[in-house]
């Protein structure tokens, strides 16, 4: 389900537009607006989930598979020295946007 105040779920769903790298059923794949590096993504899924805790399962798993497609790619056409996969929850834990999302973070050491 959509939540109609959450502004990635605006954004999975195409109302808001963003730099997608990706989109499937399930996903779309964003560049983040403050990038902490080149290449810096992130992926929402399309159905509103607040962080990881209430993430249905089969959702979780199907984020890892195209976290190691796009992994891979990445690597392949940005080359990197390194790769950082970052999802945090809960304002402690540095959540600033309640919908899951999982960062793939590039890292570069020139
Ligand atoms: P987090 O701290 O894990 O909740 O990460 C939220 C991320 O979303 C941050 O890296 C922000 O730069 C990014 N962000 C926030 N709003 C937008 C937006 N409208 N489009 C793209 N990225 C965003
Ligand atoms: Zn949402």
């Amino acid at each position: 389900m959509k939540k109609d105040d959450c502004i990635f779920c605006k954004i999975a769903n195409g109302e808001i537009p963003s730099r997608t790298i990706h989109e499937d059923q399930r996903f779309r794949v964003i560049l983040d607006l403050s990038p902490a590096t080149r290449g810096h993504a992130l992926i929402l899924p399309k159905e509103h989930a607040e962080n990881l805790y209430n993430l249905p399962e089969d959702t979780a798993a199907a984020v890892l598979v195209l976290a190691k497609k796009l992994a891979v790619t990445m690597k392949e056409r940005l080359g990197c020295d390194g790769l950082n996969l970052v999802q945090n929850n809960g304002e402690a834990a540095g959540q600033t946007v309640s919908h899951f999302h999982l960062h793939i973070d590039r890292k570069s050491v020139v």
